[in-house]
């Protein structure tokens, strides 16, 4: 429930129905469904459930859109772009109070993370007016080749609710300026930013049916007959690595183009070398932004035994020092998980790992109360058998392991089937050159906790996805290549 005025109206001037060809509508026989304050696990509002028809509306609406948002003059779209980056920007509070109410994090951490979303609009709406072919004489010399890069089409986009508006900017941005149209359908447990995005987009000048927005808690049966009608030509997934391969093999019906973000499993690494003081700021940002919920969370630390206790007992100390509390209260630095079952997936890697032989530095219990908290936590003498050397934690949690030889670091940095980012820290140039290539990884850290930069290439290898977000190539990712041989 909203528990101040500023609450309640915040919630109450969101739009809670599907937003299809710019029209708000009911769901199928009015269905809703409620969406929770995760500090309280309180009702904050109904939102309506759409149906498999409800998509297949939202998906004709798209395909509609799709010939005139195409012809669209690239500068226009752009406007659009830096107009919503605007709009954003002026309502950061407003947005902030919406997406700490029904995911958790701290005010701070929501204004941080709408200023990253909204930056994907400006970088887009420059983007737009740049997307460039090719002309060249043939080698023969006798024709020419003509290579243009036209939009892909209507697209599928499907988001995580632990970055409720970044990971939407983040397809929305590149889809409006490559000029295609669009059904997004975000998290069920974080549907209402997307919903207040949509509104701003739509008064930024957006027009009717190139976005259009989905609430459903019948995902796979709404989602499947999307993905399988051959209207639909891109998909864009960010979510769990397991979610990502059930849909790679539902768009191979349709050979669709797929941009697939998925789970991480970063390691952390830390040399001898390394400027530890530097080394415990960069892991509390890899750590504790989005509370531990983030892709690209530090969630193996490998510091060499030369300064793991030195690195260890600061950690400790700022991790202790943390307020855990409702994220709109004053001060607070850590919220909620999103839900009871994420806590309760984090209390059991962490007994397991306890169970195992890890030692608790600090935290390592749910706190009584209300609302889904766990607290920071820092384990130490980890044994590598511990459930969570291997799988996503997703939580406030930092194992510590040792190591002596780089060779062993990054031979178990690399032990795992993810490769989204690493961080390595040394301030030595030619190890950080060295080790940063071997590294399998699609984004390194190198001395920074922090590789989230609307302006580069995000993305990962192995089972941390396919495609990259962001930077110059973002857009390549809603773009079809065509070339035109010309007889002259
Ligand atoms: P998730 O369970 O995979 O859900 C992600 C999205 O997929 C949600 O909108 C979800 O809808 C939808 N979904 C679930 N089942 C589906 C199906 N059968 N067909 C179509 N859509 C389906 O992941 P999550 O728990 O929300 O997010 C956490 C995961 O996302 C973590 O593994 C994290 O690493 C990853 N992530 C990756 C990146 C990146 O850039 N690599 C960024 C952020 C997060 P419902 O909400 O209705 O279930």
């Amino acid at each position: 429930m909203a528990e101040t005025d500023r609450e309640r109206r915040v919630i109450d001037e969101v739009t809670k129905g599907l937003i299809i060809g710019g029209s708000v509508r009911d769901a199928t026989e009015q269905k809703t469904f409620g969406v929770e304050d995760p500090s309280t696990g309180e009702l904050l509002c109904d939102v309506a459930d759409a149906s498999p028809e409800d998509g297949m509306v939202a998906l004709k609406a798209a395909h509609d859109a799709q010939p005139e948002w195409a012809a669209t003059a690239p500068r226009e779209r752009g406007e659009i772009l830096r107009r919503a980056f605007e709009l954003i920007t002026e309502r950061a509070d407003d947005i902030a109070l919406i997406m700490t109410l029904e995911m958790g994090k701290p005010l701070a951490e929501s204004k941080a993370e709408i200023t990253y979303a909204a930056e994907f609009f400006r970088w887009f709406s420059e983007e737009a007016v740049r997307i460039s072919g090719e002309w060249k004489v043939n080698a023969t010399g006798n024709g020419r080749v003509l290579v243009m890069r036209q939009p892909i089409g209507p697209c599928l986009l499907i988001t995580p609710w632990n970055f409720p508006l970044a990971m939407g900017t983040r397809k929305i941005g590149p889809a409006i300026a490559a000029g295609c149209t669009m059904v997004i359908k975000p998290a069920s447990l974080t549907p209402l930013t997307i919903l207040k995005l949509a509104d701003i987009l739509a008064e930024a000048g957006l027009p009717d049916g190139v976005l259009n927005v989905v609430t459903t808690t019948s995902t796979g049966k709404v989602m499947g007959p999307l993905i399988a009608d051959g209207r639909i030509r891109k998909l864009s997934f960010t979510g769990s690595t397991e979610v990502g391969q059930k849909l790679i093999e539902q768009s191979a019906q349709q050979v669709l183009k797929t941009s697939m973000e998925l789970g991480g499993n970063a390691p952390f690494v830390v040399c001898a070398d390394a400027d530890v003081d530097e080394a415990v700021q960069g892991a509390m940002l890899a750590k504790m932004r989005n509370i531990g919920e983030a892709c690209t969370a530090a969630n193996r630390f490998y510091i060499h035994a030369d300064v793991a206790e030195e690195f260890t007992k600061k950690l400790v100390d700022r991790m202790s020092d943390m307020k855990v509390g409702r994220g709109t209260e004053e001060g607070v630095e850590v919220g909620p998980l999103v839900e009871a079952d994420q806590r309760d997936k984090v209390a059991e890697l962490v007994d397991d790992a306890v169970q195992k032989g890890a030692t608790v530095r600090t935290g390592g219990q749910i706190p009584s109360g209300a609302g889904y908290f766990y607290p920071p936590t820092v384990l130490s003498d980890v044994p590598t058998s511990a459930r969570l050397a291997k799988e996503e934690i997703f939580g406030p949690v930092a194992p510590i392991f040792t190591f002596t030889e780089d060779d062993d670091a990054i031979r178990a940095a690399n032990d795992t089937e993810f490769g989204l980012v690493s961080y390595l820290y040394t301030k030595d140039l030619s190890r950080a050159i060295r080790l940063s290539e071997r590294l399998e990884a699609g984004m390194v850290g190198l001395n920074q906790g922090m590789v989230s930069n609307a302006g580069a290439p995000f993305g990962g290898v192995k089972q941390s996805g396919l495609g990259r977000e962001g930077g110059t190539v973002g857009i390549d990712e809603y773009l079809e290549i065509k070339y035109v041989a010309m007889n002259v």
